[in-house]
C-alpha cells in the first residue's frame, strides 16, 4: 500500500530506503509513565508503516494516515523512488 501522510499532503517515502510501499499494522503505545505524566492520548495505538523493501517501522498517531492500493494511485504523485525495481520483503 501507499501511505498518504495528510498534514504535509505528501505520500510518505521509507526515511531509510526511499520505499514507497508499506505494510500496516496497529502498534500499542501503552507504558505507565504516560499516564503518570497525564499523556493518555500518547497510549493510543500507533499506524505503524513497515517498508516493504527494507522492513524499518514508521510510527504515527493521531491518524494523519491515509492507506491506498497501488491502482489507486498516479504514479506521477509520488516522490522519486531512487532504488526502484530493487528487490522487496516476502
Ligand atoms: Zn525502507
Amino acid at each position: 500500500m501507499h501511505v498518504f501522510v495528510k498534514p504535509i499532503n505528501r505520500f510518505l517515502a521509507c526515511q531509510v530506503c526511499a520505499g514507497l510501499l508499506f505494510v500496516q499494522r496497529e502498534i500499542k503505545m501503552t507504558t505507565t509513565g504516560m499516564t503518570f505524566f497525564d499523556l493518555d492520548w500518547a497510549n493510543k495505538s500507533a499506524d505503524g508503516a513497515i517498508c516493504r523493501r527494507c522492513g524499518f517501522v514508521h510510527t504515527f498517531l493521531g491518524g494523519g494516515l491515509q492507506w491506498l492500493a497501488p491502482d489507486q494511485v498516479k504514479a506521477d504523485d509520488l516522490p522519486e523512488d531512487p532504488l526502484a525495481g530493487a528487490a522487496e520483503l516476502p
